[in-house]
């Protein structure tokens, strides 16, 4: 069973990879998905999330995230236009569905760079799902990053180095731990990793079926 199969997106044809990459806040993540986007635009396309907080300086709507209010979010929940949503640190935070699918649909692989409860939903909904999880080599190093960043009041800070401790104990719901030293090295361990996945079995159900019936040709039980 996998998204397509279970109606959830109206699709026939599947080919790209749904890839939910999480990490804790100051990981690093959205620096290394810009990054990646960057390098490899024909390959991938990031999902822009809907959230209730404010923009951060340079930040703007459409382009990190489509901000909303509190209402307009709640309207967009209940007209079931997002795939997931999650609170976070008194904001909601959710995934639209109608970017993905159409994306999906094109044949790129649709990166979601979400926490983990909307994570866990996307996993109970699409099992085949590709998880990775991006960490800095140790706690203190997340706290230097947070702190080196300036955009968040120290509470907030706090709030967020609490909650890393909370996503720490999911961190074996996903596929793959990177381990975000350099930028440039990370980028490149997780395309390699996805270009790997699509090499699984399991997502080749279409070419196996096709060579099989055409080695049947070659079958000496056909051949008699
Ligand atoms: P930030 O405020 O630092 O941009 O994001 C806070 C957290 O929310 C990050 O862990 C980020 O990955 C997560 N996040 C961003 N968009 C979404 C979303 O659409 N759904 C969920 N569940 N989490 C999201």
């Amino acid at each position: 069973m996998n998204y397509y199969t279970k109606g959830i997106f109206d699709m026939n044809t599947p080919k790209g990879i749904l890839i939910v990459f999480s990490g804790f806040s100051g990981s690093g993540k959205g620096t290394v998905m810009k990054e990646l986007i960057n390098r490899y635009s024909d390959y991938y396309a990031l999902s822009i999330s809907a959230t209730t907080r404010n923009p951060r300086e340079g930040e703007e709507n459409g382009r990190e995230y489509f901000f909303k209010t509190r209402e307009e979010f709640e309207k967009m929940i209940e007209n079931n236009e997002l795939i997931e949503y999650a609170s976070y640190v008194e904001n909601y935070y959710g995934t639209p569905k109608a970017y993905v699918e159409e994306q999906l649909k094109a044949g790129k692989d649709v990166i979601l760079e979400i926490e983990i409860q909307g994570a866990l939903k996307v996993k109970e909904m699409f099992p085949d799902t590709l998880f990775m999880f991006v960490t800095p080599p140790s706690a203190e190093e997340l706290k230097r990053r947070l702190i080196g960043r300036g955009t968040e009041s120290i509470e907030v800070v706090e709030a967020r180095l609490s909650r890393a401790f909370e996503e720490s104990l999911g961190m074996e719901a996903y596929d793959y731990l990177i381990v975000n030293d350099t930028v440039d090295a990370c980028v490149e361990e997780v395309h390699s990793i996805i270009q790997n996945e699509h090499s699984k079995i399991f997502r080749n159900q279409e070419f196996i079926n096709r060579i099989r019936e055409e080695l049947k040709g070659f079958s000496k039980d056909n051949m008699k």
